[in-house]
């Protein structure tokens, strides 16, 4: 029996995951949700590194115990990884016991086999990275990476006959060419290989934070050294050899490409000391930039994956990661691209056609679809294809490639109503076998693509099969014989939009992504979807239908349940303050038709706003007119002017703003607080 164990690197717990750890954890989880769902038993491992002088340092500024320090961090990555449906089946940290028993036997059995020697290290190390560095590695005597001046250290140390591995890496690599994916970090470490290795220092002296050498307790573990050993303590090395011999070796280690020589050269020279397997793959993927810059929270250029998730959902900010970067190479994350995509495949293309099966099975036969004995079904060597292309993808970790299949039949499926038009067809009695038999047709296709992008988007794709009427649980269900073409009558459920559609006609939101609260146009994030027609989908998914082309056949009432708003706290609400305003002066900003630049007076103090009212009042209509002021918002920068607040509007069914005003303004200054 096959089985899968895949893991990502561990994160030091120094600071809060940004969106290029998430990034890792979400692909390697649409793997391991793709493995089960071929039914393969699947072990998903992650965790952190706690034995870096980083975190040591970090606990130490805050007054607090390292392991305590540990704890809380471990649960602030467990919550991000839980928002964002990260399901690992295990999460080890480095401090735990079995991790030190491993650390402790596999150090032994690489002392036994004479690879470890005794020596004294003298040179620079940079404890941001946590790892020496020589001359030439440095720019201007500064760790390029950090732009700080690494240490000199000179101490006793114990070195690993790394080089004594050379050869036998090369060996491995000319034999086994898929161990290092993708092709260009396999011809990096071939380069660095055919120059040769030198030995590498892997304990430190004069540190207690870390797992001590067993022959040398005055020693601990360099913390590299000590990190890579999770992959085997994880599934019971020193612990559990029973464990052990079923779930290793690795089918991958998904780490960063900037980690790929540890990964690559280093772990597979530790393994092979001590005579153990070397995992069958290591993936060394690519980096997300922000808006084409490293993602780094020193430069400010990184971005909360909680607040991404917040946005759009955790589900689409998975879609995009997935099927936006090519899996292996780097890729861009901007708040335009993110909205972009969201509204092209889950607004306009996939949450369109759940709502038109949806509709119009509930429309024409109550819901219930099932085929015409002997018809023809119009997309089944269609879907069937896309599967094939699908698993060939997925099985050689081409994420990307798999997602756009499965789109492909989402496509497809739109295509086929618009050809088929089943308002057409359900005018003409004669031919109520066709519709049926279309109905059916495209509730089956929705069904089998809701499974491919299963992996990608667990909850909703869970939620678009109970609404086809598919009764098993998603994770019941495995992709060779349930992305057959099935035949069985079904259930079909209508439900609120999954993705209504955003309005992004309006600026960017402001640069610094870390910055909250950047939403100062007045328009509603939330537009009324255009998934309750059945109308033909527009020509390219990747815009809306045009007023001309929604020629809707007939107009189709969604039943949308009304859900409970969640409610708030009064202490919530009174951390809005909303004021009295008098506009003092106003003008457009150029090249913008939406925002205008307004000066308000608050009584105390006049303010600049960036309103989203230009398609509703002039400037000239709005001095002198008293509105209510949202005064502490955060500022951010609009079409390259600095907001201090936010005027507050009514939206018209039009999505036009109309302005609050007061009923006496003569009675309530500015700077009068609403409440
Ligand atoms: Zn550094």
């Amino acid at each position: 029996m096959s089985r899968f164990y895949l893991t990502t690197a561990i994160d030091y717990v120094n600071s809060r995951p940004h969106l290029g750890t998430a990034y890792e954890k979400i692909a390697a989880d649409v793997i391991a949700r793709y493995h089960r769902l071929s039914g393969v038993p699947t072990q998903f491992v992650m965790g952190n590194d706690e034995h870096s002088q980083n975190v040591y340092q970090r606990a130490t500024e805050r007054g607090l115990d390292p392991l305590a320090f540990c704890d809380e961090m471990e649960q602030v990555f467990r919550e991000v990884w839980d928002k964002l449906d990260v399901s690992f089946d295990d999460f080890i940290r480095t401090t735990e016991d079995r991790h030190r028993a491993a650390v402790t036997a596999l150090v032994q059995r690489i002392a036994e086999a004479g690879d470890l020697y005794e020596g004294e290290y003298e040179g620079w190390y940079c404890v941001s990275c946590e790892a020496f560095k020589q001359d030439k590695d440095l720019v201007e005597g500064n760790c390029p990476v950090h732009q700080t001046r690494p240490e000199w250290i000179k101490e006793k140390n114990y070195f690993f006959r790394l080089s004594k591995y050379r050869d036998r890496l090369l060996a491995h690599y000319a034999a086994n060419p898929g161990f290092l994916v993708p092709e260009v970090r396999r011809n990096e470490m071939l380069r660095l290989l055919e120059r040769g290795l030198d030995d590498i220092s892997v304990s430190r002296t004069g540190q207690s934070w870390g797992i001590p050498l067993p022959f040398d307790p005055s020693s601990v573990v360099y913390v590299w050294f000590d990190a890579l050993i999770n992959y085997i303590a994880a599934v019971g090395y020193g612990t559990d050899e029973a464990r052990f011999n079923e779930w290793w070796p690795a089918d991958v280690h998904v780490v960063g490409k900037d980690i790929t020589r540890f990964h690559a050269v280093v772990w597979p020279a530790m393994l092979m000391s001590a005579g153990l397997a070397l995992p069958k793959r290591i993936f060394g993927h690519g980096w997300v930039h922000w808006q084409g810059q490293k993602m780094s929270k020193s430069l400010g250029t990184s971005v909360d994956p909680l607040e991404a998730a917040d946005r759009l959902g955790p589900d689409p900010l998975r879609l995009y990661l997935v099927k936006e970067i090519a899996f292996g190479q780097d890729g861009d994350f901007t708040w335009e691209r993110f909205e972009e995509r969201y509204n092209a495949d889950l607004a306009n293309n996939l949450g369109n056609l759940v709502s038109r099966v949806a509709v119009m099975a509930t429309k024409y036969r109550a819901g219930r679809v099932a085929p015409v004995p002997g018809a023809v079904s119009h997309l089944t060597e269609r879907a069937a294809d896309v599967v094939r292309r699908y698993q060939a993808a997925m099985d050689e970790y081409q994420l990307h490639v798999g997602m756009a299949a499965a789109f492909e039949l989402v496509d497809a499926t739109n295509e086929f109503i618009t050809r088929s038009e089943p308002w057409v067809l359900a005018k003409d009695p004669t031919r109520a076998a066709e519709l049926d038999q279309a109905l059916f047709d495209m509730a089956e296709a929705l069904r089998i693509a809701a499974i491919l992008l299963w992996p990608a988007i667990p909850a909703s794709a869970s939620e678009i099969l109970r609404r086809v009427g598919e009764t098993r649980p998603a994770d019941a269900l495995r992709v060779a014989h349930d992305t057959a073409w099935s035949t069985g009558e079904r259930t079909i459920s209508t439900g609120p939009p999954l993705w209504p559609r955003i309005d992004t006609s309006g600026p960017a939101p402001a640069k610094d992504a870390a910055e909250k609260g950047t939403e100062h146009t007045m328009t509603s994030e939330t537009e009324p979807p255009g998934q309750d027609d059945t109308s033909p989908p527009p020509a390219t998914a990747d815009r809306a239908p045009t007023t001309a082309e929604a020629v809707r056949p007939e107009a189709v009432p969604v039943p949308v349940p009304v859900a409970e708003e969640p409610r708030i706290s009064f202490d919530d609400f009174m951390k809005l303050t909303l004021k009295v305003a008098k506009v003092v002066a106003a003008e457009a900003i150029p090249k913008s038709k939406k925002l205008l630049k307004v000066t308000v007076d608050l009584g105390t103090e006049q303010r600049t706003v960036v309103a989203g009212i230009a398609r509703a009042y002039t400037p000239e209509d709005l001095v002198g007119r008293t509105v209510v002021v949202v005064a502490n918002l955060n500022k951010a920068k609009l079409m390259g002017v600095e907001s201090n607040g936010m005027i507050l509007a009514a939206t018209d069914p039009d999505q036009n703003p109309v302005l609050l005003t007061l009923d006496a303004p003569e009675k309530a200054p500015p700077g009068s607080r609403v409440r």
